[in-house]
């Protein structure tokens, strides 16, 4: 892959290495040296914080503080005192009426290190039943520091294998990639080219993505099954902190049985700029929706992937909500779309409950209209067959699980994000000259001792192996036969 203004590139593999799973979390976090600094709002917030701080010290956090009103005078100065303290990393958990990031700017200490949840009017403000209220508190808490901290092991790795490379700081938002494994010099794939919003990728010789059209939006990494893009610094692992989100229940010690439960789990994937100002806005009013929202904030809609949405539904999600801000570019909306149509495809449980909305900003009346729709009618049903875990670094192979896992369908058609072919060979002409297997640009078909093998899993529907064949006898049919999935098969 060549860049224009290439820059040195790291090679992801290694910083693989750094990645944690969730059941690495606790020990990880007992490392890292985190400070919680959370504030009970006696006046306003519904959430029980004394079960809460117990809940963070059971999840590994040591150090605890908390104080009746931070976004009061008194709890400025005690912020600031924690802050002159130096903690390492430093979690504040309260609400919006304080810029927490510009008084640690103040004094001087690392906002890279500071990690702000808005916990009251994303849970506190705007829910009336203190249990439920708790348990959310607890799930949003511990996923935003399962995706936090996972990043942060990320993307301290790379920051110092880009900064060994002679690189600025400014310059670490910048894209890597693995140029051997592109499809599109074949003529197998050109997904990443017809999504990017600003026509900044393109395929000749090589695949050449202009820095001065690209913003790094993303959508690249997440079209890509074959994970050629790598892009600084990462987003957070959203994965990893669904884990924690749709946790059937935080039992804390000491808690009472059947204390921590919500029925249904529906999930919110909403852009973190403008649809979470409204999120916020509708806290600071007090506009109240049911406890079993659950809403995880991304960078942009860009960065939702049809494994981010079958993941959810596979750790428990009953219904899926994608919110994104109307002013979205048309590419990134047909992206999304498109990602909410090939999930519905793989199963038809999922037709009703995976939902998209595009709102203005600000606009707090839709949103609570829609938060308060779509809590209706939603069945609890276990949806899943098996676990499928989120540790995977290879997202064809997540994916395929995922489908494995959740499909009711024998044959679903395959799309440009869920690109799989099922080759047929008529056998009987066969000569085995082995012409398609050597062509084949993912090696799911193979030729060995003799015959010809096909992986279905590999297959992306290309169908450069069909036009090899000088007697026509291979037929690639665009679909995903669910029961060939997770076999290599002996087709001739
Ligand atoms: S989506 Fe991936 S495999 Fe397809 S053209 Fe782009 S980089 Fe190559
Ligand atoms: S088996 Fe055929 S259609 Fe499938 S990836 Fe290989 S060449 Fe393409």
């Amino acid at each position: 892959m060549t860049f224009l203004n290439e820059g040195p590139r790291v090679d992801r593999r290694l910083l693989f290495k750094s990645f944690i799973s969730p059941s690495k979390l606790l020990s990880t976090l007992l490392k890292q040296n985190i400070t919680v600094l959370f504030c009970n709002c006696r006046s306003r917030s519904i959430i029980d914080f004394e079960d809460v701080e117990t809940f963070i010290r059971d999840i590994g956090i040591k150090d605890v503080i908390s104080h009746d009103s931070l976004c009061s005078l008194e709890g400025i100065e005690f912020y600031k005192n924690v802050l002159n303290n130096f903690p390492k990393k430093l979690i504040v958990l309260a609400c919006s009426k304080r810029n927490f990031k510009d008084i640690a700017d103040e004094m001087n200490y690392p906002t890279e290190n500071l990690y702000v949840l808005e916990i009251q009017e994303l849970c506190g403000f705007v829910h009336s039943d203190l249990f439920k209220a708790t348990e959310k508190a607890k799930r949003m808490i511990a996923s935003f520091i399962a995706q936090n901290f996972s990043q942060t092991q990320k993307e301290v790795g790379g920051t110092v294998l880009a900064r060994s490379k002679g690189l600025e700081a400014k310059d670490i938002r910048t894209l890597y990639g693995r140029p051997e494994l592109c499809l599109s010099f074949k003529g197998a794939c050109s997904s990443c080219m017809s999504y990017c919003p600003r026509d900044a990728i393109s395929s000749h010789i090589s695949l050449l993505v202009d820095r001065r059209l690209c913003n790094v939006c993303g959508v690249c990494e997440n079209v890509c099954l074959q994970d050629v893009f790598y892009i600084f610094p990462l987003n957070p692992d959203f994965r990893l902190g669904l884990d924690y989100l749709l946790k059937e229940s935080w039992k804390t010690s000491g808690a009472k049985k059947g204390k921590n439960f919500l029925e249904h789990n529906i999930l919110v994937f909403a852009c973190g700029e403008e649809v979470k100002n409204t999120f916020i806005r509708a806290g600071i009013s007090g506009q109240k929706y049911k406890e079993e929202i659950l809403p995880t904030f991304l960078p942009s809609p860009s960065a939702i992937t049809v494994n981010l949405i079958l993941q959810a539904f596979n750790k428990g999600a009953q219904k899926v909500i994608l919110l994104g801000d109307n002013s979205c570019p048309p590419k990134i909306k047909a992206y999304v779309e498109n990602a909410i149509i090939a999930c519905k495809m793989i199963s038809s449980k999922l037709n009703d409950r995976i939902r998209f909305f595009w709102i203005k900003e600000n606009d707090v009346t839709t949103l609570i209209n829609i938060l308060e729709g779509e809590t209706e009618d939603v069945e609890p049903e276990v949806l899943r067959k098996q676990e499928v875990s989120v540790d995977y670094d290879d997202r064809r192979e997540e994916l395929v699980d995922l489908i494995i896992s959740l499909s009711d369908k024998e044959v679903i058609p395959s799309s440009k994000l869920t690109p799989f072919g099922f080759i047929e060979i008529n056998k009987s002409d066969c000569s085995l000259c082995g012409k398609c297997a050597n062509i084949c640009p993912t090696n799911a078909l193979t030729f060995h001792e003799g015959h010809i093998y096909f992986d279905h899993s590999k297959c992306v529907g290309c169908n450069i192996c069909e036009s090899v064949c000088e007697k026509r006898l291979l037929k690639c049919y665009q679909e995903i036969r669910t029961a060939f999935l997770d076999k290599s098969i002996k087709v001739v």
